[in-house]
């Protein structure tokens, strides 16, 4: 049932419908063609454990990333870089050719696709290098980069990955940010609605498919920039001050980035239109009065998603701010040092910090609110301070299940979610005719998805450990 079941999959993905058996054999040889997955150049190869074309994992537990419970004694089998069949043990078919590996003890999860997922830190433009590195290694095998410092570098790189000559994840590239007047000048703040369109036209045509407004973004250019866009085939997402959720749903945006951290709609004294107000509403605001589930049912009836980047909050966090064992190996002498000193800042403040602790359970609450009336949640890790691409990554499935997650719906906003707000049909879960991108996590899954054993993509099983070594010290030098 299962195979008919792909089968007919296949064929409707090339759009002509079979007539006969001869005529889906064909399909399948077809598709099996235009399938065929990419080559490895030799130094990326040396990463993988696993390069056959054709594999099956048996007795394996699986979260299938659509939110559904985890399964026990499953059989995945992966042909060519695709989930060519996956169920019980005892209902699938292992081929003859096939490199098994027996997962027992084992749990298998989609590749983590994250949607706030930069190739640059505060004051290093593009680390897109390490950076791929790190995200592939922590079992996240496809990020939109959420705006770009570095554009170009960013195609570049995105290219690279694409022809298997360099690690790293599948790579949605970005535009360079747009903010508004008075905002950081290393970003286009716009002098006309033709400079906004020729700036979209101009990266989309290089292949670009996302655009980040920035906190002073005006209300008249974010309709400039979100119409442009569209036209162009592009999406919008905004770290918002200036303009309110309610406002930027109304004009059309697609994502909303931070969650309640950035809702202006409750700044105190806030001019429209300018960012500008306070942010204590953090800590007098209701989450679940009638005020807040308004602005989050209209953000759901207007369709767009927002990103949570729990992560990076904690990080400003002085009771929670601590880098582990691991972030320190990998960190560079720079980056170590000057997380020493933001350590001994806080300590030297007595600590007990109550306020930063207090919001984030508010954003978490808010978060949880938001997915449970039905709205779309995604996740990205935003790194910066000790919060690396990757790891930051999976630290903020552990914040997630803090918040009342649980594991399959921590996992759908991590994965199933990211693919359906990129709009990629081919990712985000595990599933017969998906892109076999997958991490098989060492053990059950309590609370967390640190133990990466191997990390899949296009088929190939990377060893994460083999490339963690390779970057000790290394994140990131001038
Ligand atoms: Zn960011």
């Amino acid at each position: 049932m299962r195979h008919l079941t792909f089968l007919f999959l296949s064929v409707t993905i090339l759009g002509c419908k079979p007539n006969s058996k001869s005529d889906l054999i064909a399909s399948i040889s077809r598709i099996d063609t235009l399938r065929g997955r990419i080559e490895l150049d030799q130094n990326v190869l040396e990463y993988t454990k696993y390069d056959s074309n054709s594999i099956a994992l048996t007795n394996a537990t699986v979260f299938d990333g659509k939110g559904n419970p985890a399964k026990e004694n499953q059989t995945i089998v992966v042909e060519n870089g695709y989930f060519k069949a996956f169920g019980q043990n005892s209902e699938i078919d292992i081929p003859e050719n096939a490199t098994v590996i027996n997962l027992k003890g084992k749990t298998v999860i989609p590749g983590i696709v994250g949607v706030h997922n930069h190739l640059h830190i505060p004051r290093f433009p593009f680390i897109g290098e390490i950076a791929s590195k790190l995200y592939l290694a922590s079992g996240v095998t496809t990020i939109q980069t959420c705006g770009a410092a570095s554009p170009q570098q960013e195609i570049e790189l995105s290219k690279k990955i694409e022809k298997g000559q360099v690690i790293g994840p599948n790579i949605v590239t970005s535009g360079p940010y747009f903010t508004g007047k008075g905002g950081n000048p290393n970003m286009i703040i716009p002098e006309s609605e033709e400079q906004i369109r020729d700036t979209i036209r101009y990266w989309t045509q290089k292949g670009v498919r996302w655009f980040k407004v920035y906190r002073n973004t005006s209300p008249k250019d974010l309709e400039t920039i979100v119409d442009e866009a569209h036209k162009q085939g592009a999406k919008v997402t905004g770290h918002l001050c200036s303009i309110t959720f309610e406002q930027a749903a109304h004009i059309g945006i697609d994502g909303i980035e931070h969650g309640l951290n950035s809702a202006s709609d409750f700044r105190n004294n806030k001019t429209f239109g300018i960012c500008d107000g306070s942010r204590e509403y953090m800590d007098e605001l209701v989450i679940d009065s009638e005020e807040v589930k308004n602005l989050q049912n209209l953000i759901i009836d207007n369709n767009v998603f927002l990103t949570s980047t729990l992560a990076i909050y904690e990080a400003s966090v002085p009771e929670r701010a601590f880098a582990d064992e691991r972030t320190l190996n990998v960190m560079s002498p720079i980056l170590v040092s000057e997380y020493t000193d933001r350590r001994k800042n806080f300590d030297s403040m007595g600590l007990k910090d109550n306020i930063r602790q207090k919001r984030l359970k508010r954003i978490m609450q808010f978060e949880r609110q938001f997915y449970k009336m039905g709205g779309t949640l995604t996740a990205g890790v935003d790194a910066g301070r000790h919060v690396l691409p990757g790891f930051g990554d999976q630290r903020n499935f552990e914040l997630l299940k803090e918040a009342g997650f649980t594991n399959q719906e921590a996992l759908k906003v991590m994965t199933a979610n990211g693919a359906k707000v990129l709009s990629n049909p081919d990712i985000g879960s595990i599933e017969v005719g998906k892109k076999a991108d997958f991490v098989v996590i060492d053990g059950q899954i309590e609370n967390s998805i640190r133990n990466a054993a191997l990390v899949f993509k296009d088929g190939y099983g990377y060893n994460p450990k083999l490339i963690l070594e390779d970057i000790k010290g290394k994140f990131v030098t001038e």
